[in-house]
């Protein structure tokens, strides 16, 4: 086992806990397909335990001010960003993402700890012109209490602080299950919560192998007033029904279907640069990552060709390997809809442009692909590549191609490049999605509300705005004032 992975076991009420069968399920390094570690296997009953110590903390965590809450949460942060080696080498070896990209995100983990500890001291209420003298009207802002978190795979870090940091902030305790595949840096995450001070019970880590049961706590006990989700959209489908019994409130961080749009007028060096960030970064598994390009006709050799340039010298591999960019898929499931969804493009008449095979490293290796001819017809223009396949297809018309990128049940991230300033606000205001980046591939950031329309979810994470999705509105009417 790699020297920094130490912690194994659920972490609920501030201790490191076996699951109450003792079971255990392996986590794998899906570079080499081999074991990892070995993690607590829990099941409804572990997650009611951490349930019961959140909402044991609650009332004690309320009541500190949001001075205290700022400084606790403040030195979470500074010792995620002392442990990044620790933590980026633990989301390598569980998530198979390149080792520069494991550090980035530790960052960009850490930046949401620090925002949201700063946003503490900012919940404002209202005053209200009252409508009679003998009156007084408030408006309060209120955490919403025991908040439930469900993470997937292809953030291990980020996806956790998004959530627990707002809620956190917001006086809320939270009990979070991270993916089957990536416990280890949430677990590692809340180790350095405790060693913040952060109170037993108000940070809860339930790691399981199977996240039905431990989901259907999450959604049906009661005491949890919301339950935050990130990752596919048919599973926050089930979520959302099983949480209606409890009226909960969530969010939905949900699937993606990113058109990537270039006109002929763009900055072909902005487009290419945009598009290999967009598309390739985590070897293509982003809920924001680009799956469909449209190019217009007038530019799309040069920019194919540019494109093409970049994916070849891309280096593939183990991510802790010095220089690879990219990895492994995460597992057999998804190497193998990725490799359908080429299979299918090629044979309705997709032009194989780079890659299209799997890579000789074999495993989950796939090769960085490039697809040209594409068209409608294809199953890799309406589902989720979660892959490093580009899908190009050529077009003519403004009008065409908004309707062709707003053809899609998903509404989360779409991009364009142009130069032309009118058609800059035409085209965004006509994108039907959540998130539209301009002549930019990369646009998450703490500071940005992120989350997507349509199918893609409910609710914004990150930026001023991710505070309300942990807080409750309080009227406050006072009379008898004479
Ligand atoms: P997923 O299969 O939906 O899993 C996400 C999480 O839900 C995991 O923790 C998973 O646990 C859990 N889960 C699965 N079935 C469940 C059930 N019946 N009840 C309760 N929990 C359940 O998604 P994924 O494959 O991990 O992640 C990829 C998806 O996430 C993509 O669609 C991507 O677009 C989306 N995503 C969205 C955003 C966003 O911000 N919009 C960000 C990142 C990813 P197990 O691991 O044990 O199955």
């Amino acid at each position: 086992m790699p020297i920094s992975i130490q912690f194994t076991q659920s972490y609920v009420g501030g201790s490191w806990k076996d699951s109450r069968s003792g079971k255990t399920y392996e986590v794998v390094d899906p570079s080499t397909s081999k074991c990892i570690a070995r993690v607590s296997d829990c099941d409804a009953q572990d997650a009611t335990q951490a349930v019961d110590a959140a909402h044991q903390a609650l009332k004690s965590w309320q009541s500190k001010t949001s001075v205290e809450r700022h400084g606790l949460l403040i030195k979470w942060f500074q010792l995620v960003q002392q442990s990044a080696d620790m933590l980026a080498e633990i989301m390598t070896l569980e998530s198979g993402k390149p080792l520069s990209e494991s550090y980035a995100e530790v960052n960009y983990a850490a930046s949401y700890i620090e925002w949201f500890a700063e946003e503490a001291k900012r919940v404002y209420g209202d005053v209200i012109p009252a409508v009679s003298p003998d009156k007084k009207m408030l408006v309060q802002r209120q955490g919403v209490g025991v908040c439930a978190a469900i993470t997937p795979w292809n953030f291990p870090l980020a996806m956790i602080t998004r959530k627990a940091a707002p809620a956190l902030a917001a006086g809320c305790t939270m009990v979070l299950k991270p993916a089957e595949a990536t416990p280890l840096s949430a677990l590692a995450l809340a180790y350095l919560a405790g060693k913040a001070s952060i109170p037993a019970g108000v940070f809860n880590v339930v790691t399981a192998s199977h996240g039905v049961d431990v989901g259907k706590v999450f959604s049906q006990d009661a005491r949890i007033k919301k339950l935050s989700f990130t990752g596919s959209t048919a599973v926050g489908k089930l979520l959302l029904k099983q949480c209606a019994d409890t009226v909960k409130r969530v969010s939905m961080e949900l699937g993606g279907n990113a058109p990537f749009i270039v006109f002929n007028d763009a900055d072909i060096e902005q487009a290419v640069a945009g598009a290999i960030a967009s598309k390739y970064r985590n070897t293509g598994q982003t809920c924001v990552c680009a799956n469909r390009f449209y190019v217009q006709s007038g530019i799309y050799d040069r920019f194919v060709k540019a494109l093409s340039d970049a994916v070849k010298s891309m280096k593939v591999g183990h991510g802790l390997d010095e220089g690879v960019v990219q990895g492994p898929l995460i597992n057999q499931a998804s190497f193998n809809k990725v490799a359908g969804l080429v299979q299918d493009a090629k044979q309705k008449g997709a032009e194989v442009v780079v890659g299209g095979e799997p890579h000789s490293l074999g495993g989950l290796f796939y090769q960085p692909t490039i697809l040209g001819n594409i068209s409608s017809d294809m199953d890799i223009v309406h589902q989720e590549i979660f892959g490093p396949v580009a899908a190009i297809s050529v077009f003519e018309d403004e009008a065409d191609v908004i309707e062709k990128a707003n053809n899609t049940p998903y509404g989360l991230a779409a991009y364009f490049y142009s130069k032309d300033i009118a058609r800059v606000w035409r085209v965004s205001e006509a994108l039907e999605y959540g998130m539209v980046g301009i002549n930019e591939g990369v646009i998450s950031t703490a500071m940005a509300p992120f989350g997507g329309v349509k199918e893609s979810g409910m609710g914004r994470e990150g930026s001023q705005y991710g505070m309300d999705e942990y807080l409750e509105l309080k009227y406050l009417c006072m009379g008898g004032l004479n």
